[in-house]
Protein backbone atom coordinates (compact mmCIF):
# COMPACT_ATOMS: atom_id res chain seq x y z
CA UNK A 1 0.00 0.00 0.00
CA UNK A 2 1.29 3.68 -0.36
CA UNK A 3 0.18 4.74 2.80
CA UNK A 4 -2.10 3.51 5.45
CA UNK A 5 -5.76 4.29 7.00
CA UNK A 6 -6.17 6.62 10.56
CA UNK A 7 -6.63 3.70 13.05
CA UNK A 8 -9.01 5.92 14.64
CA UNK A 9 -11.65 4.26 12.03
CA UNK A 10 -11.98 1.27 13.76
CA UNK A 11 -13.29 2.86 17.01
CA UNK A 12 -16.15 0.75 15.99
CA UNK A 13 -15.20 -2.44 15.41
CA UNK A 14 -16.50 -4.65 18.53
CA UNK A 15 -19.08 -6.73 16.07
CA UNK A 16 -16.79 -9.29 14.95
CA UNK A 17 -14.63 -9.90 18.39
CA UNK A 18 -18.49 -10.22 20.13
CA UNK A 19 -19.26 -12.83 17.49
CA UNK A 20 -16.19 -14.50 17.90
CA UNK A 21 -16.85 -14.84 22.28
CA UNK A 22 -20.28 -15.83 21.84
CA UNK A 23 -19.28 -18.65 19.38
CA UNK A 24 -16.45 -19.68 21.71
CA UNK A 25 -18.30 -19.60 25.20
CA UNK A 26 -21.16 -22.11 23.34
CA UNK A 27 -19.01 -24.38 22.14
CA UNK A 28 -17.03 -24.85 25.21
CA UNK A 29 -20.12 -25.02 27.34
CA UNK A 30 -21.16 -27.89 24.98
CA UNK A 31 -17.98 -29.33 25.12
CA UNK A 32 -18.66 -29.41 29.35
CA UNK A 33 -21.42 -31.38 28.48
CA UNK A 34 -24.02 -28.14 29.07
CA UNK A 35 -26.19 -26.02 26.75
CA UNK A 36 -24.84 -22.43 25.77
CA UNK A 37 -26.01 -19.79 27.74
CA UNK A 38 -29.75 -18.92 26.91
CA UNK A 39 -30.29 -15.70 24.68
CA UNK A 40 -29.92 -13.23 25.35
CA UNK A 41 -28.43 -13.58 28.72
CA UNK A 42 -25.50 -14.72 26.85
CA UNK A 43 -25.04 -10.96 25.02
CA UNK A 44 -22.84 -8.99 27.11
CA UNK A 45 -24.76 -6.49 28.96
CA UNK A 46 -23.46 -3.42 27.19
CA UNK A 47 -24.01 -4.85 23.87
CA UNK A 48 -28.15 -6.36 24.73
CA UNK A 49 -30.19 -3.94 24.04
CA UNK A 50 -29.14 -3.15 20.71
CA UNK A 51 -28.69 -7.19 19.87
CA UNK A 52 -31.61 -8.71 21.76
CA UNK A 53 -33.89 -8.26 18.68
CA UNK A 54 -31.59 -9.64 15.92
CA UNK A 55 -33.24 -13.09 15.53
CA UNK A 56 -31.14 -13.60 12.77
CA UNK A 57 -27.80 -13.93 14.86
CA UNK A 58 -29.47 -16.06 17.48
CA UNK A 59 -30.98 -18.74 14.48
CA UNK A 60 -27.54 -18.89 13.17
CA UNK A 61 -25.69 -18.82 16.13
CA UNK A 62 -28.42 -21.90 17.52
CA UNK A 63 -27.51 -23.46 14.32
CA UNK A 64 -23.79 -23.24 14.71
CA UNK A 65 -24.10 -24.60 18.17
CA UNK A 66 -26.13 -27.69 16.73
CA UNK A 67 -23.85 -28.77 13.96
CA UNK A 68 -21.04 -28.54 16.75
CA UNK A 69 -22.51 -30.68 19.11
CA UNK A 70 -22.94 -33.41 16.56
CA UNK A 71 -19.12 -33.27 15.43
CA UNK A 72 -17.16 -35.97 17.65
CA UNK A 73 -15.05 -34.56 20.33
CA UNK A 74 -11.72 -35.14 18.56
CA UNK A 75 -13.11 -32.74 15.56
CA UNK A 76 -13.64 -29.87 17.45
CA UNK A 77 -10.51 -27.46 18.36
CA UNK A 78 -9.91 -27.79 15.01
CA UNK A 79 -12.93 -25.44 14.90
CA UNK A 80 -12.08 -23.15 17.89
CA UNK A 81 -8.62 -22.97 16.51
CA UNK A 82 -9.67 -21.89 13.08
CA UNK A 83 -12.30 -19.30 14.81
CA UNK A 84 -9.29 -17.87 17.13
CA UNK A 85 -6.93 -17.87 14.26
CA UNK A 86 -9.16 -16.47 11.50
CA UNK A 87 -10.26 -13.55 14.00
CA UNK A 88 -6.72 -12.97 15.70
CA UNK A 89 -6.04 -9.72 12.71
CA UNK A 90 -3.93 -7.86 12.58
CA UNK A 91 -1.41 -10.61 13.55
CA UNK A 92 -2.34 -12.79 10.44
CA UNK A 93 -1.56 -10.14 8.18
CA UNK A 94 1.99 -9.39 9.88
CA UNK A 95 3.02 -13.14 10.92
CA UNK A 96 3.99 -16.46 8.35
CA UNK A 97 1.95 -18.55 10.59
CA UNK A 98 -0.57 -20.70 9.37
CA UNK A 99 -4.30 -19.58 9.05
CA UNK A 100 -7.25 -22.63 8.44
CA UNK A 101 -9.58 -22.09 6.30
CA UNK A 102 -13.09 -23.18 6.25
CA UNK A 103 -12.54 -25.64 4.09
CA UNK A 104 -10.41 -27.66 6.48
CA UNK A 105 -13.29 -27.48 8.94
CA UNK A 106 -16.09 -30.42 8.68
CA UNK A 107 -18.09 -30.60 6.42
CA UNK A 108 -21.39 -30.09 8.26
CA UNK A 109 -19.97 -26.84 9.87
CA UNK A 110 -19.26 -24.82 6.82
CA UNK A 111 -22.67 -24.01 6.12
CA UNK A 112 -23.61 -22.60 9.43
CA UNK A 113 -20.35 -20.61 9.81
CA UNK A 114 -20.82 -18.96 6.05
CA UNK A 115 -24.43 -18.35 6.80
CA UNK A 116 -23.41 -16.59 10.43
CA UNK A 117 -20.23 -14.71 8.07
CA UNK A 118 -23.03 -13.28 5.76
CA UNK A 119 -25.31 -12.56 8.34
CA UNK A 120 -22.73 -10.44 10.35
CA UNK A 121 -21.50 -8.54 7.19
CA UNK A 122 -24.77 -7.12 6.78
CA UNK A 123 -25.38 -6.55 10.18
CA UNK A 124 -22.04 -3.52 9.65
CA UNK A 125 -24.85 -1.90 7.31
CA UNK A 126 -27.48 -2.20 10.05
CA UNK A 127 -26.43 -1.64 13.71
CA UNK A 128 -26.43 2.14 14.17
CA UNK A 129 -23.32 3.31 16.45
CA UNK A 130 -23.94 7.29 16.58
CA UNK A 131 -24.69 9.13 13.62
CA UNK A 132 -24.33 5.74 11.48
CA UNK A 133 -24.27 2.54 10.64
CA UNK A 134 -20.94 0.92 11.50
CA UNK A 135 -19.92 0.74 8.83
CA UNK A 136 -20.02 4.24 7.03
CA UNK A 137 -18.78 5.69 10.68
CA UNK A 138 -15.38 3.81 9.27
CA UNK A 139 -15.55 5.52 5.95
CA UNK A 140 -16.40 8.47 6.99
CA UNK A 141 -13.69 8.50 9.51
CA UNK A 142 -11.27 7.87 6.50
CA UNK A 143 -12.45 10.93 4.41
CA UNK A 144 -12.61 12.79 7.10
CA UNK A 145 -8.85 12.15 7.87
CA UNK A 146 -8.39 13.35 4.26
CA UNK A 147 -8.21 10.66 2.14
CA UNK A 148 -9.41 10.76 -1.16
CA UNK A 149 -7.30 8.54 -3.11
CA UNK A 150 -7.18 4.32 -3.06
CA UNK A 151 -4.45 3.46 -0.96
CA UNK A 152 -3.74 0.20 -2.23
CA UNK A 153 -3.11 1.67 -6.10
CA UNK A 154 -2.96 5.58 -5.92
CA UNK A 155 -4.99 5.83 -8.94
CA UNK A 156 -8.79 6.22 -8.16
CA UNK A 157 -10.55 9.04 -6.13
CA UNK A 158 -13.15 7.96 -3.06
CA UNK A 159 -16.38 9.32 -3.74
CA UNK A 160 -17.97 11.23 -1.16
CA UNK A 161 -19.48 9.52 2.55
CA UNK A 162 -23.43 9.27 1.43
CA UNK A 163 -22.58 8.99 -2.06
CA UNK A 164 -23.18 5.19 -3.23
CA UNK A 165 -19.86 3.29 -1.87
CA UNK A 166 -17.48 1.52 -3.00
CA UNK A 167 -17.47 -2.05 -2.33
CA UNK A 168 -15.71 -2.82 1.12
CA UNK A 169 -12.72 -5.17 0.61
CA UNK A 170 -12.79 -8.45 2.55
CA UNK A 171 -8.88 -8.85 2.27
CA UNK A 172 -9.49 -12.15 3.91
CA UNK A 173 -12.32 -13.41 1.89
CA UNK A 174 -15.44 -14.55 3.43
CA UNK A 175 -15.74 -17.48 1.18
CA UNK A 176 -12.85 -18.54 2.75
CA UNK A 177 -12.16 -16.76 6.21
CA UNK A 178 -15.67 -16.25 7.46
CA UNK A 179 -14.60 -15.94 11.08
CA UNK A 180 -13.23 -12.43 9.90
CA UNK A 181 -16.54 -11.28 7.79
CA UNK A 182 -17.46 -8.43 10.13
CA UNK A 183 -14.06 -7.30 10.92
CA UNK A 184 -13.49 -3.64 9.98
CA UNK A 185 -9.83 -4.03 9.75
CA UNK A 186 -10.49 -6.95 7.34
CA UNK A 187 -13.02 -4.36 5.54
CA UNK A 188 -10.30 -1.58 4.41
CA UNK A 189 -12.16 0.83 1.35
CA UNK A 190 -10.88 0.43 -1.81
CA UNK A 191 -11.17 1.64 -5.18
CA UNK A 192 -13.80 -0.13 -7.48
CA UNK A 193 -11.04 -1.08 -9.62
CA UNK A 194 -8.62 -2.48 -7.05
CA UNK A 195 -11.75 -4.61 -5.59
CA UNK A 196 -13.52 -5.75 -8.84
CA UNK A 197 -10.60 -5.79 -11.49
CA UNK A 198 -7.95 -6.89 -9.17
CA UNK A 199 -8.43 -8.17 -5.82
CA UNK A 200 -11.72 -9.99 -5.90
CA UNK A 201 -11.81 -13.06 -4.18
CA UNK A 202 -8.31 -13.50 -4.46
CA UNK A 203 -6.62 -15.37 -1.22
CA UNK A 204 -4.05 -12.76 -0.08
CA UNK A 205 -2.54 -14.86 2.73
CA UNK A 206 -1.64 -17.51 0.12
CA UNK A 207 0.53 -17.04 -3.10
CA UNK A 208 -0.13 -18.83 -6.33
CA UNK A 209 3.19 -21.15 -4.95
CA UNK A 210 0.41 -22.26 -2.43
CA UNK A 211 2.72 -21.25 0.08
CA UNK A 212 1.60 -18.71 3.09
CA UNK A 213 2.49 -14.64 2.55
CA UNK A 214 2.31 -11.05 4.54
CA UNK A 215 0.12 -8.74 3.31
CA UNK A 216 0.14 -4.81 4.66
CA UNK A 217 -2.13 -4.48 7.24
CA UNK A 218 -4.41 -1.48 6.23
CA UNK A 219 -3.81 0.37 9.06
CA UNK A 220 -0.37 0.08 10.35
CA UNK A 221 1.45 -0.48 6.75
CA UNK A 222 4.12 -1.29 6.10
CA UNK A 223 3.72 1.21 3.21
CA UNK A 224 5.92 1.68 -0.03
CA UNK A 225 6.99 4.84 -2.18
CA UNK A 226 7.38 4.21 -5.91
CA UNK A 227 10.59 5.03 -7.87
CA UNK A 228 11.49 4.52 -11.64
CA UNK A 229 15.19 4.79 -11.10
CA UNK A 230 16.95 1.85 -13.33
CA UNK A 231 14.16 2.69 -15.87
CA UNK A 232 15.72 3.19 -19.59
CA UNK A 233 14.81 6.27 -21.81
CA UNK A 234 14.59 5.18 -25.58
CA UNK A 235 14.42 1.56 -24.85
CA UNK A 236 10.34 1.04 -23.51
CA UNK A 237 7.17 0.20 -25.73
CA UNK A 238 6.58 2.13 -29.25
CA UNK A 239 3.47 4.36 -28.41
CA UNK A 240 2.01 7.36 -31.65
CA UNK A 241 5.60 6.81 -33.32
CA UNK A 242 7.82 7.25 -30.03
CA UNK A 243 9.37 5.09 -28.26
CA UNK A 244 9.09 5.52 -24.81
CA UNK A 245 11.23 4.65 -21.90
CA UNK A 246 11.39 0.79 -20.59
CA UNK A 247 9.78 1.63 -16.99
CA UNK A 248 11.47 0.39 -14.53
CA UNK A 249 8.84 0.66 -11.44
CA UNK A 250 10.41 -0.03 -7.38
CA UNK A 251 8.81 -0.55 -4.56
CA UNK A 252 10.75 0.52 -1.43
CA UNK A 253 10.31 0.16 2.20
CA UNK A 254 10.83 -2.19 4.79
CA UNK A 255 9.81 -5.69 4.19
CA UNK A 256 9.90 -6.46 0.81
CA UNK A 257 7.69 -9.89 0.91
CA UNK A 258 4.81 -7.66 2.04
CA UNK A 259 5.16 -5.23 -1.18
CA UNK A 260 5.10 -8.30 -3.43
CA UNK A 261 2.04 -9.68 -1.99
CA UNK A 262 0.17 -6.13 -2.63
CA UNK A 263 1.85 -5.98 -6.53
CA UNK A 264 1.04 -9.84 -6.99
CA UNK A 265 -2.81 -8.86 -5.53
CA UNK A 266 -3.45 -5.35 -7.00
CA UNK A 267 -0.89 -5.85 -10.51
CA UNK A 268 1.11 -2.14 -9.03
CA UNK A 269 3.67 -2.72 -11.31
CA UNK A 270 1.75 -3.35 -14.69
CA UNK A 271 -1.42 -1.23 -13.88
CA UNK A 272 1.36 1.63 -13.64
CA UNK A 273 3.23 0.63 -16.45
CA UNK A 274 0.04 0.55 -18.76
CA UNK A 275 -2.65 2.74 -17.68
CA UNK A 276 -0.38 5.55 -16.64
CA UNK A 277 3.18 5.74 -17.91
CA UNK A 278 2.91 4.72 -21.17
CA UNK A 279 -0.82 6.06 -21.31
CA UNK A 280 0.07 9.49 -20.25
CA UNK A 281 4.29 10.08 -21.20
CA UNK A 282 3.92 12.07 -24.21
CA UNK A 283 0.63 13.94 -22.75
CA UNK A 284 3.01 15.01 -19.80
CA UNK A 285 5.71 15.71 -21.94
CA UNK A 286 3.01 17.62 -24.02
CA UNK A 287 1.80 19.94 -21.11
CA UNK A 288 5.37 20.69 -20.51
CA UNK A 289 6.24 21.84 -23.58
CA UNK A 290 3.24 24.21 -23.46
CA UNK A 291 4.68 25.11 -20.03
CA UNK A 292 7.65 25.61 -21.05
CA UNK A 293 6.62 28.21 -24.10
CA UNK A 294 4.44 30.53 -22.11
CA UNK A 295 7.31 30.71 -19.37
CA UNK A 296 10.04 31.37 -21.51
CA UNK A 297 8.87 31.88 -25.14
CA UNK A 298 10.09 29.83 -28.37
CA UNK A 299 13.86 31.54 -28.68
CA UNK A 300 15.38 28.56 -26.94
CA UNK A 301 17.88 26.10 -27.57
CA UNK A 302 17.49 22.17 -26.26
CA UNK A 303 19.87 22.86 -23.35
CA UNK A 304 17.54 25.14 -22.32
CA UNK A 305 14.14 23.26 -22.20
CA UNK A 306 15.77 20.43 -20.58
CA UNK A 307 17.40 23.40 -17.72
CA UNK A 308 13.77 24.00 -16.57
CA UNK A 309 12.89 20.37 -15.65
CA UNK A 310 13.76 20.57 -11.94
CA UNK A 311 11.73 23.73 -11.90
CA UNK A 312 8.55 22.43 -13.35
CA UNK A 313 9.41 19.10 -10.95
CA UNK A 314 9.26 21.51 -8.31
CA UNK A 315 6.45 24.28 -9.15
CA UNK A 316 4.09 22.76 -11.45
CA UNK A 317 3.92 19.11 -10.81
CA UNK A 318 1.04 18.19 -7.86
CA UNK A 319 2.16 16.87 -4.71
CA UNK A 320 1.11 13.29 -3.49
CA UNK A 321 -1.27 11.26 -4.76
CA UNK A 322 -3.79 13.81 -6.67
CA UNK A 323 -3.38 13.64 -10.39
CA UNK A 324 -1.17 10.69 -9.98
CA UNK A 325 1.55 13.31 -9.11
CA UNK A 326 3.89 10.48 -7.52
CA UNK A 327 4.18 8.87 -11.15
CA UNK A 328 4.07 12.06 -12.81
CA UNK A 329 6.87 13.77 -10.62
CA UNK A 330 8.90 10.13 -10.80
CA UNK A 331 9.06 10.13 -14.52
CA UNK A 332 10.06 13.87 -14.90
CA UNK A 333 12.43 12.72 -12.92
CA UNK A 334 13.69 10.46 -15.22
CA UNK A 335 13.45 12.93 -18.01
CA UNK A 336 15.64 15.16 -15.87
CA UNK A 337 18.60 13.04 -14.90
CA UNK A 338 19.06 11.33 -18.86
CA UNK A 339 18.73 14.65 -19.94
CA UNK A 340 22.27 15.25 -18.18
CA UNK A 341 23.36 11.10 -19.07
CA UNK A 342 26.67 11.51 -20.21
CA UNK A 343 25.50 8.74 -22.87
CA UNK A 344 21.95 9.59 -24.01
CA UNK A 345 21.79 13.02 -22.74
CA UNK A 346 22.67 15.16 -25.82
CA UNK A 347 19.85 12.60 -27.43
CA UNK A 348 17.02 12.99 -24.92
CA UNK A 349 17.52 17.02 -24.69
CA UNK A 350 16.78 17.01 -28.47
CA UNK A 351 13.85 14.68 -27.89
CA UNK A 352 12.30 17.04 -25.44
CA UNK A 353 12.98 20.03 -27.76
CA UNK A 354 11.72 18.48 -30.44
CA UNK A 355 8.11 18.59 -28.72
CA UNK A 356 8.77 22.34 -27.54
CA UNK A 357 9.75 23.21 -31.04
CA UNK A 358 6.50 21.80 -32.44
CA UNK A 359 3.82 22.72 -29.51
CA UNK A 360 0.73 24.37 -30.71
ZN1 LIG B 1 -7.40 1.33 -6.02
Amino acid sequence: MLFSYPIDALGDNWLNALAVDLMLAGMNAIDDGAEPAAWPGCLPANRREILAQRTGLRSKLACLFERYSQLPMADRPDVQAAIIRQAALPNVFNDNAPCPTIHSLPQSIREPASDLATYLFGQLSSIKEGNGFLRDNQYSAIYASKIRVCPFCGLNYFRAPGAPRHALDHLLPISRYPFAAADLRNLPPACDECNSTYKRAIDILVGNDGLRRRCCDPYLGPTYRITLEGSEFFNGNEIGGYTLPRWNINIVGQEPDRAHTWDAVYQIKTRYTRDILDADFLSWIAHYSRWFIREKGRDHDAAAVAAELPRYIEGVVQDGYADRAFLKAEAFRLLDSSSRDPQIGEDVRQWLWGFVEYAT
